[in-house]
């Protein structure tokens, strides 16, 4: 196994079947093996440095029904809140303060938040902070908004495909919503010219190993800036309440996978991992990631921002949470470094 490793290592690609192979037979021993020359290669690029992005998470309304979301539009008891722009810009000003110098707003696909509402807070933040990049997560939006948001200043834009598979897609999805058009929208915002973000859950329902091999092929074939991964968990509201949760082991195999095939990726070791063990977000960087994403919300709302359960760091101040991370990178040999860390074929 360890040659289909030195392979990927040399090449930055697998056939789905050697994909597959070392998915199957991943132990601790491999995995090690894996990280090592996952570190080499973020290491030739990025150096030991960690780059961190402020997450303002800014309404929790959704319409979209996602089966394995907490925030999704049948949970009759989540507590929805929305920010207000002056919230949003207090939320950046604290960041600022804290050496942040990316913003990304997230949400549920709220309607409230109409183009002419996103463009407003888009150039607001951006004229505020020129020198910072500002990064929106709102879910599908159609090629003219997408160039609006772009052209109000917006740098990047995350979009997870949530899986590969479209018969899967469908599983995870109520009717409505399609896998070719959430695949649209990322080459939609390719072609528009964001640093665009992709990624999936690790064990989420009915994932198989071969699923996990075809994400490998779609991230080879997408090329995106960023690649956000987690593992799937649980919320008690949802349709999967019952469903296991995704292991750290998998994500962190994955993790290894991803930066050896795309050895300058932007990859967040991210919350998710953060909760289904205590270390987890140290040992995804160790795996090859090399961004995390620390809270900047207000602690007031942070609780009700919950789409999986017992995500930590609800309850701490951004100034606390930006301390904490810091400590945590220092702690295994890593600097948290504040600029921008655009990706280096993004050509800003
Ligand atoms: N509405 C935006 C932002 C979604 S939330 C959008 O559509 O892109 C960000 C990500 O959280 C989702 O893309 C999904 O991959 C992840 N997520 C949602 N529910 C989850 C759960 N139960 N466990 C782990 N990750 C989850």
């Amino acid at each position: 196994m360890r040659e289909l490793i030195d392979k990927l290592y040399s090449e930055h690609s697998l056939s789905r079947e050697e994909y597959l192979r070392l998915i199957t037979r991943a132990d601790a021993q491999l995995s090690e093996y894996l990280f090592e020359k996952a570190r080499e290669v973020r290491k030739a690029v990025y150096g030991n440095d960690v780059y961190i992005r402020g997450l303002i998470e800014f309404t929790n309304y959704c319409k979209n029904d996602c089966l394995y979301c907490g925030i999704r539009r049948s949970n009759k008891n989540a507590e929805r809140y929305r920010l207000t722009k002056d919230d949003i810009l207090l939320c950046c000003k604290e960041g600022y303060e804290l050496g942040f110098r990316t913003f990304v707003l997230q949400g549920g696909e709220d309607p409230y938040f109409t183009d002419e509402r996103m463009t407003d807070i888009i150039s607001a933040v951006k004229t505020r902070y020129p020198d910072c990049a500002l990064t929106l997560s709102i879910g599908e939006k159609s090629h003219e908004s997408y160039q609006a948001f772009f052209d109000a200043g917006a740098d990047r834009y995350l979009l997870r495909h949530e899986t590969a598979d479209p018969q899967h897609y469908k599983k995870l999805h109520p009717a409505g919503l399609s896998w070719q058009n959430r695949i649209n929208c990322l080459y939609d915002l390719k072609a528009i010219g964001y640093q665009v973000g992709c990624g999936f859950m690790v064990g989420s329902p009915y994932q198989t190993a071969e699923n996990l091999a075809d994400e490998l092929i779609f991230l080879k074939k997408l090329s995106p800036h960023m690649v956000g991964i987690g593992p799937f968990i649980a919320h008690h509201d949802t349709p999967f309440s019952n469903e296991k949760s995704g292991t750290m082991e998998m994500t962190l195999f994955m993790l290894g996978l991803i930066r050896l095939t795309l050895p300058e990726v932007l990859l967040p070791s991210t919350t998710a991992l953060g909760t289904i063990h205590p270390l987890g977000r140290e040992k995804g960087i160790m795996a090859g990631a090399n961004v995390v994403m620390p809270n900047l919300s207000p602690v007031s709302v942070r609780k009700k921002y919950l789409l999986y359960d017992n995500k930590i760091c609800t309850g701490d101040e951004s100034a606390q949470c930006r301390e904490c991370m810091q400590n945590r990178m220092r702690s295994i040999g890593y600097n948290v470094v504040t600029g921008r860390g655009d990706h280096p074929g993004a050509g800003v």
